[in-house]
């Protein structure tokens, strides 16, 4: 059985099993890979499907912790919430990697010899014995920690020099918090893509620390030359959330980006679940993933005490907000990814209907995500004001 069960209430269990460590333990322990985890939260599931938020999650750790003792963990979440803004201030990142993702995925069907070592990357055949480790802990378990994803995309991209955009269509199949802005980003961040001129590379000596002396491959690549990439985009327009209309007859749809507490807007009399997508790019999604993101639309909707329809896509949408006479679809934010994209004309054909659509955005994120211009050193000053909404 997964260590991860689709819930809420394991995730607040979770939690509460975690924060006693959310501290010092935290700042001391985190970066090591050891089995079982216990030193990290493996929280991110959870997160990533905001099945409890990120505001959850500080509010909880302040109750038991000061701002200063809980620094690093803190942090670590807020690198999340930063991820997103990021993303959402520069959407056509996202863009730019499914079409180089398209172009790798061309090569791999033409090109024998990158397509013989992109298999062996993905079914841990590569001879290096940490890499395949974390390949089969990925494929068999659906998480990895933070650490190993470095190094890990650190080998895929300069020791087995592989294309990126494969390791981070790899990693989106198969991790549990898979997460377009945190998966993406941080390939591009290891590349050298992300923050320019820095690069990840992975060092023999860390690996046997931080692994517990498990591993020390050899034959590493000694240096981590940036990838060519163009110049960052320019930052687009901060999103703004709508008003919720106090007329008219009012419908909730949900999808897998945010299943937090309230399940149903104020005033909502029924409720869509958008089914989750089985493929985020050419390849289907490994079959835990799907299986783990099914489940929790169930747990979410046994939690939900006005009516549910399950639907596909925008038509089944369309058709479920006719039948029930409604006015307005009010939905949380569905960030940059392929939820977004799915949805991409709703507003547009519900207008064509005669109804609206009501895109709700938490302060939480109002007030970070326009923050995410620069690099996250800048980002944390907003931080106090985070912690300050959320005590
Ligand atoms: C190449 C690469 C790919 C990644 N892909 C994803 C992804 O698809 N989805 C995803 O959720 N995270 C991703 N991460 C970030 C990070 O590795 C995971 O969030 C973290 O390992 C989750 O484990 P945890 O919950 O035990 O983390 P903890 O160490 O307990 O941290 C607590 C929470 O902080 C957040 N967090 C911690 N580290 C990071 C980080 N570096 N970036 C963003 N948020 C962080 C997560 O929400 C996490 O649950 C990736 C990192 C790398 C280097």
């Amino acid at each position: 059985m997964s260590e991860f069960q689709p819930t809420r209430d394991a995730g607040l269990s979770r939690l509460q099993d975690f924060l006693p460590q959310a501290g010092f333990n935290y700042t001391k322990k985190r970066n090591f890979d050891l089995p079982g985890h216990a030193e990290v939260s493996r929280l991110s599931p959870y997160l990533r499907h905001r099945i409890i938020t990120e505001e959850e999650v500080l509010k909880a750790v302040l109750k038991q912790h000061s701002a200063n003792q809980a620094e690093k963990f803190i942090a670590e979440v807020c690198w999340r919430t930063y991820w997103k803004g990021v993303l959402q201030l520069r959407p056509s990142l996202w863009t730019m990697y499914q079409a180089d993702l398209n172009a790798a995925w061309n090569l791999v069907q033409t090109n024998g010899g990158l397509r013989a070592d992109w298999e062996a990357a993905c079914k841990g055949e590569t001879g290096i014995a940490c890499f395949d480790h974390w390949a089969h802990e990925l494929a068999e378990t659906g998480y990895l920690h933070n650490h190993a994803r470095m190094w890990f995309a650190s080998i895929w991209i300069f020791t087995l020099r592989l294309p990126w955009v494969l390791g981070a269509d790899f990693f989106l199949r198969h991790l549990l918090d898979g997460d377009p802005a945190s998966n993406t980003l941080s390939w591009r961040w290891v590349g050298g893509l992300q923050t320019k001129g820095k690069t990840y590379l992975a060092r023999p000596d860390n690996i046997e620390k931080y692994t517990g002396g498990r591993f020390k491959p050899e034959g590493l690549a000694d240096v981590a030359v940036p990838l060519d990439g163009p110049e960052l985009p320019p930052t687009g327009p901060v999103p703004t959330g709508d008003v919720i209309p106090t007329n008219g007859k009012i419908g909730t749809l949900v999808t897998d980006e945010d299943l937090s507490a309230d399940p149903a807007f104020a005033n909502a009399d029924c409720c869509a679940i958008l089914r989750p997508q089985t493929r985020f790019g050419p390849l289907q999604t490994a079959s835990h993933v799907v299986t783990f993101k099914g489940a929790c639309l169930d747990d979410f909707a046994d939690r939900c005490d006005v009516p549910i329809t399950h639907v596909n896509d925008v038509d089944g949408i369309l058709s479920w907000a006719a039948d029930a006479g409604l006015d307005c679809v009010v939905m949380w934010i569905a960030p940059t990814g392929p939820t977004a994209d799915k949805l991409r004309d709703l507003r547009s054909r519900l207008a064509e209907n005669g109804m609206s659509l009501s895109v709700q955005i938490r302060p939480y994120d109002n007030l970070a995500w326009p923050r995410a211009t620069h690099g996250f050193f800048r980002f944390k000053d907003v931080i106090p004001k985070l912690l300050a909404g959320v005590s």
